[in-house]
């Protein structure tokens, strides 16, 4: 099957009589005892099977395991590993996961953050104990790329488990287990709910080992687990991801071109452009560039907040990968101890009409 068609029937499990179309949603939390039935909803229940089933095949592997958020499925992995552990991950890492690490992982788990862009720099971090390398490409808010490849390799080199955050890319660009990464992390909040109403989190692993059944263990036990609701959106918003994301990222790429020759604008961040660093390893390893991208206006922040209060079709919000535009000064949100330019605004380019957000960006500028 093609990526179109997995999107729409890997997730759609009809076992009901009534043979409906769409498969139904299950709200009991428990199960007739019999051979081979489910037992608990926490443990197992049929919408969650139905999502991990869609997820996997979107990223080729082996098993996939559904979290209550991206946050929880990150953190699945960390609680995975042996205390006394040492971490590789991003300099720029999604601050959620960096948080986690930093001060949720005190004393169990050791981290070095490292510019994943430069290989030398990855290298240089292993020690004897290093057991995980977090790689998020691209990376946000500066759309910094990782050459998931060359990663996947050095860490081999070592014994190291690769885990890569593709929520940016999302499935129908990026597939890192087929790059060399052993599992795919996702915040399904983003481009795989695509609506901005749901919450969720995934990992979808290339082998079913030990580290996958301690990963399952920690979903089972710990209990982070999406409601049947919550699964049941989230496989109707994955049937149309595929179309969703090519409109996302030729919005994306004009919006960019658009931007990069704007007088108003220092310097676009867009792993499509050219000039972007990194651009020739996302165009090997990514089908599309996606549609998140982030612009240093000319001025300070209050340029930038005055440029985006003048706006009508984007939202002045966090998050990403919903239908609407989104923009948000990222400093605002990263709080006093940010390393984010002032004047750094990110977007996340929706599926509106691409000339009225050109026509909306050139009336707030
Ligand atoms: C949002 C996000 C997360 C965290 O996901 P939640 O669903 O908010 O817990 C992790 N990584 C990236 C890249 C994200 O954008």
């Amino acid at each position: 099957m093609n990526i179109e068609t997995i999107a729409i029937h890997a997730g759609n499990i009809v076992t009901d009589s009534h043979q409906p179309a769409v498969m139904p949603i299950t709200l009991s939390t428990t199960f007739l005892h019999q051979e081979e039935s489910l037992i608990y909803s926490r443990a197992n229940n049929p919408n969650r099977m139905a999502l991990e089933q869609v997820l996997r095949q979107l990223e080729y592997g082996k098993d996939a395991a559904a979290f209550s958020s991206g946050n929880a499925a990150g953190m699945a992995v960390f609680q995975s590993l042996e205390p006394g552990s040492h971490v590789i991950a991003p300099d720029d890492m999604y601050h959620g996961l960096r948080n986690q690490l930093i001060h949720l992982f005190r004393g169990v788990l050791s981290v070095s953050f490292v510019d994943m862009a430069n290989l030398d720099a990855v290298a240089a971090a292993f020690r004897q104990e290093t057991a995980l390398v977090w790689i998020e490409t691209p990376s946000n808010p500066l759309l910094k790329i990782a050459s998931i490849q060359s990663i996947a390799q050095l860490a081999k080199g070592h014994a190291c488990r690769v885990v890569c955050d593709n929520t940016f890319a999302t499935p129908v660009f990026q597939n890192p287990l087929t790059l060399g990464a052993d599992i795919v992390m996702h915040s399904t909040t983003k481009y795989l709910g695509g609506h901005s109403d749901i919450l969720g989190g995934a990992l979808v692993t290339k082998e079913q080992d030990e580290f996958w059944t301690k990963v399952r263990m920690v979903q089972h036990t710990g209990g982070a687990v999406p409601s049947p609701f919550d699964c049941y959106y989230l496989c109707r918003s994955i049937k149309t991801l595929p179309y969703r994301m090519k409109g996302h990222a030729a919005n994306g790429r004009a919006i960019a071109a658009f931007l990069d020759q704007h007088p108003q604008v220092e310097q676009v961040y867009f792993p499509g452009l050219a000039s972007h660093v990194g651009n020739d390893i996302a165009a090997a390893q990514m089908k599309d560039f996606g549609g998140m991208l982030s612009f240093l206006i000319s001025g300070d922040a209050s340029t930038a907040d005055n440029f985006i209060s003048k706006l009508r079709y984007f939202t002045n919000a966090t998050s990403l990968g919903g239908v609407e535009s989104l923009i948000e000064r990222r400093a605002a949100s990263e709080g006093p101890d940010t390393q984010t330019p002032e004047n750094l605004i990110r977007v996340s380019v929706g599926l509106e009409s691409l000339e009225d957000l050109i026509k909306d960006l050139s009336q707030a500028f």
